[in-house]
Parts: structure tokens; sequence; C-alpha cells
């Protein structure tokens, strides 16, 4: 069967792969497709697919944004975006300036925790890409503060830890929006995140999203049961959204995600591959 994977992270963000290396390690790992959705940012796209169409590798160009949510974490993932698009560019910048304005209130939440973390070693950590909580937890386990990355989010970085500062600036209407203008397909990312209490409260979600413009949801994922995809995929199918997947490989970031295969027993039919490219073909 041909696979895929549709959620990955590069050195643009906060994967530890350059675009290439990515493109290299799909062509490894036999994949069919691959899509490259770096946080809050377009800037890896350019090298990913000039290596893709070096190598005959199908390439898929995407986004991750990162959405206020009232509970959770809301990602909303953009396929196909025009990577061009001068609005939607305006957009990231918006976003990128709320991140590096994020980036030192954490740092200095840690400083008055006696946790001293300079914005110099976080850029040396990121070379030069966005910015993330990853890269602060990187440098809290290199400083002996945590045993790991882990427990760095659980301590300090997660919604609610010590050094929490939050970072969305865009609703999820507003990422929809952006996206559909930017000629993407909007597609809700890894809805475990939305900690949903029941599957009707996740389903009211996903109408919700869809009379904003959502086009498919992504049911195959790393961190989803084979009972939680299922029932995804009948909302989905349900709601006539496509279905889609992804591992959110992340690279030595998340070495237990491994690209395509997730945490060993992942398969990404490339029939969400088929079911974008319809979306997209709709349109034109
Ligand atoms: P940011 O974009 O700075 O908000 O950071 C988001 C990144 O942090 C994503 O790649 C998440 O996968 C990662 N992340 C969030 N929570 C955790 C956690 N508990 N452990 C490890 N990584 C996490
Ligand atoms: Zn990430
Ligand atoms: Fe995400
Ligand atoms: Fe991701």
């Amino acid at each position: 069967m041909k696979t895929c994977d549709l959620h990955t992270h590069s050195t643009a963000s906060d994967g530890s792969d350059t675009p290439s290396e990515l493109i290299h390690l799909a062509k490894e790992a036999d994949l069919a497709a691959i899509a490259l959705s770096d946080h809050d940012t377009v800037d890896g796209l350019v090298e990913a697919e000039r290596e893709a169409r070096s190598i005959g590798m199908e390439f898929i160009p995407a986004v991750e944004l990162s959405c206020q949510f009232h509970k959770g974490n809301m990602h909303l993932l953009g396929y196909y975006i025009d990577m061009k698009d001068q609005e939607f560019l305006k957009v990231l910048a918006r976003v990128q300036a709320a991140r590096a304005e994020r980036n030192p209130k954490i740092l200095a939440k840690l400083q008055e925790l006696g946790i001293s973390i300079t914005m110099e070693e976080l850029k040396e950590m990121a070379s030069g890409g966005q910015i993330g909580r990853p890269h602060i937890a990187r440098a809290l386990v290199k400083k002996g503060a945590v045993r790991d990355v882990g427990q760095a989010f659980e301590k300090y970085l997660k919604r609610g830890g010590k050094a929490y500062a939050p970072k969305s600036i865009l609703s999820p209407a507003e990422a929809i929006s952006a996206v559909l203008k930017a000629g993407g397909i909007p597609v809700l990312a890894h809805p475990f995140s939305l900690k949903a209490d029941t599957t009707e409260e996740l389903q009211s979600i996903i109408i919700d999203l869809k009379s904003k413009g959502l086009q498919g949801v992504e049911c195959i994922y790393s961190e989803h049961s084979p009972e939680f995809t299922q029932q995804l995929i009948q909302i989905t199918r349900a709601l006539d959204l496509a279905v889609t997947g992804g591992s959110d490989y992340h690279g030595k970031a998340k070495p237990y995600i491994k690209l395509g295969r997730g945490k060993g027993s992942l398969t990404i039919p490339y029939s969400c591959v088929e079911e974008l490219k319809a979306i997209r073909d709709e349109r034109s």
C-alpha cells in the first residue's frame, strides 16, 4: 500500500532535520508523498520543494498555525498554501512577532525561579529557525534544571506551568480564513489536543469549525488510539470532511516519533493525499 506523512517539522521551526534532509528521509522511509508543516512559518518550503523535485518525491507545501482555544491546544494545518501569498505572509509575520514577545517572558519567569537562560542560547539552539518551547525545554535539560523535555513541559512550560506565557493570537476563524485566502485547505490538527471531554463536545467543536470553513480533520495521528481514530473518522465522514493523517515528526526533538510510522504502528494511506487533491481540484 502507498503511504504518506502529512505532518512534519524541520529546522525552520522546532524539528531537528533540515527541509532537504526530511525529503531524503521520506524517500528512505518509502513514502509516496510528504508535507512539511512547520509551526507558523513557510520558510522551509522552497528548499523542501526543490529537493523533492530533484529526487522525484511528491511534496505538499503546508503550515501549522497555533490558534487561541479555551481549553487544550488548537492547531490548524493548511495544505497546498501559496507560500508567496503576501496577505498570508503578513499574518505569519504577526504570529511570529507574538512568538518573539513570548520567549523573553518565559525566560524572565524562569529567571525569577532562579534558572538563567539567555535569548542568545536559544537562538543558537534554534539555528536560525522559529524559536519555540521545545528549544527552551532542551535548554532546561542542558542546565540540569530538569531530567528531560517531558519534565520541562510538565513543570515549567505547559499551560499552567510555572514559567508559562501564552502565545497564540489567531482565533480559529482567523486562521481558517487566512489559509483559505492563501489558496490552502484548512485541516484541524491532532484533535486529541483539544482535550474535549466527550465525543459530543468534540463533534460540536468540529461542526463549528466547519461552519467557519474547515475542510478536513487529522484523524490518523501518532498520539491517537485506534478507538479514537475510528471515532474521528466517523465524525469526519459524517460531516463530509477530508480524513488526513500525519506523524508530527520532529526528528531528535521527539525521538520516539518516526517519520511516516509515528510510535511504530502508524500507517497513513496515500488516499489522504487524494482527498486533499480532490478538494483542490474542485476549486479550480
Ligand atoms: P510552541 O510552538 O512554542 O507553543 O511549542 C509547541 C511545541 O511544543 C510542539 O511541537 C509540541 O509538540 C511541543 N510540546 C507541547 N507539549 C509538550 C510536552 N508535554 N512534551 C514535549 N513536547 C511538547
Ligand atoms: Zn513542534
Ligand atoms: Fe501541533
Ligand atoms: Fe506539529
